[in-house]
């Protein structure tokens, strides 16, 4: 079916880097569905190349365009990769799609997600009445959109970020069961510190892994002659699966023009 479609983002070519491992992950577990990259101008030409082999590559300009996005973004100039981001609404070619983060891996076929109703979440492990806005399920809406922004503009978000927005203006997620995605389908690295036994006892069903904060995968020091990431010993497996992935379709694929990013 072409008319869904898994969606990211990338402002900058670091998380061009992350979104183009998310791609390679969703090949690797064999997904059906397509994948689509949202874009800012500020993502070079060579990485947009990169991204153009495994994406559909869709360029989002809030700053230059005179509509309701732009005029929200001068009064709400924090918001601005939230508003970005909520541009996936716009992909009306689309029926239904799965929104990830360029921070994530997918680790199993998670294709049933697409069978889910607007909006479908995970729990967020800091708050879990709230669901973390790194995987949700949505349906593309040039309506939806614009009361987005509208209630952005209106009332900002409580956290800074899209987090807040989107909890707030889907506030009947927390009271709608089947609108909870179990927590496989977005474990925070923030889990592997917090419940290690538990990480240890369903770790075989992980259906995503998501690399939540500062400590992105790329960002980490990988040692390319022993083949392994240098870091603690309950991350290093996941940070491995990203930088097994990133080092055998990513890295030998960069062009010599981004040469400063092979050492991320
Ligand atoms: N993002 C981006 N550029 C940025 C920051 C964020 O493109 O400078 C996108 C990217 O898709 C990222 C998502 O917004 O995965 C959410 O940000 P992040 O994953 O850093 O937040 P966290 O999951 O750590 O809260
Ligand atoms: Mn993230």
């Amino acid at each position: 079916m072409t008319n869904r479609a898994w969606v990211t983002l990338a402002t900058n070519d670091s998380y061009g880097l992350g979104a183009l491992v998310v791609a390679h992950s969703l090949r690797r577990v064999g997904s059906a569905y397509p994948a689509v990259v949202l874009i800012t101008p500020s993502v070079t030409d060579a990485m947009r190349e990169r991204l153009s082999a495994v994406f559909e590559v869709v360029t989002v300009d809030v700053l230059d365009s005179q509509d309701a996005a732009h005029l929200a973004l001068l009064q709400r100039p924090e918001l601005g990769i939230t508003f970005t981001k909520i541009h996936c609404w716009n992909l009306t070619q689309y029926e239904k799609c799965v929104f990830l983060d360029a921070d994530i891996l997918v680790v199993q076929n998670c294709d049933e997600l697409f069978e889910r109703e607007e909006l479908s979440a995970a729990p967020d492990v800091g708050w879990p009445d709230c669901f973390n806005s790194g995987v949700f399920v949505f349906t593309p809406s040039a309506d939806t959109f614009s009361r987005l922004i509208k209630f952005a503009q209106e009332r900002g978000s409580f956290d800074g970020g899209d987090q807040g927005l989107l909890n707030s203006f889907f506030s009947d997620w927390s009271s709608d069961n089947n609108k909870r995605l179990p927590f496989l389908y977005n474990v925070t690295s923030a889990a592997f510190y917090s419940y290690l036994p538990a990480l240890k006892h369903f770790g075989q069903n992980l259906k995503i892994i998501h690399f939540i904060g500062p400590a992105k995968p790329w960002l980490q020091h990988y040692n390319f002659e022993s083949q392994s990431v240098d870091a603690p010993e309950h991350l290093k497996g996941f940070l491995q699966v990203w930088w097994n992935l990133f080092t055998s379709q990513v890295h030998n694929q960069l062009d010599e023009a981004m040469g400063n990013l092979e050492q991320p």
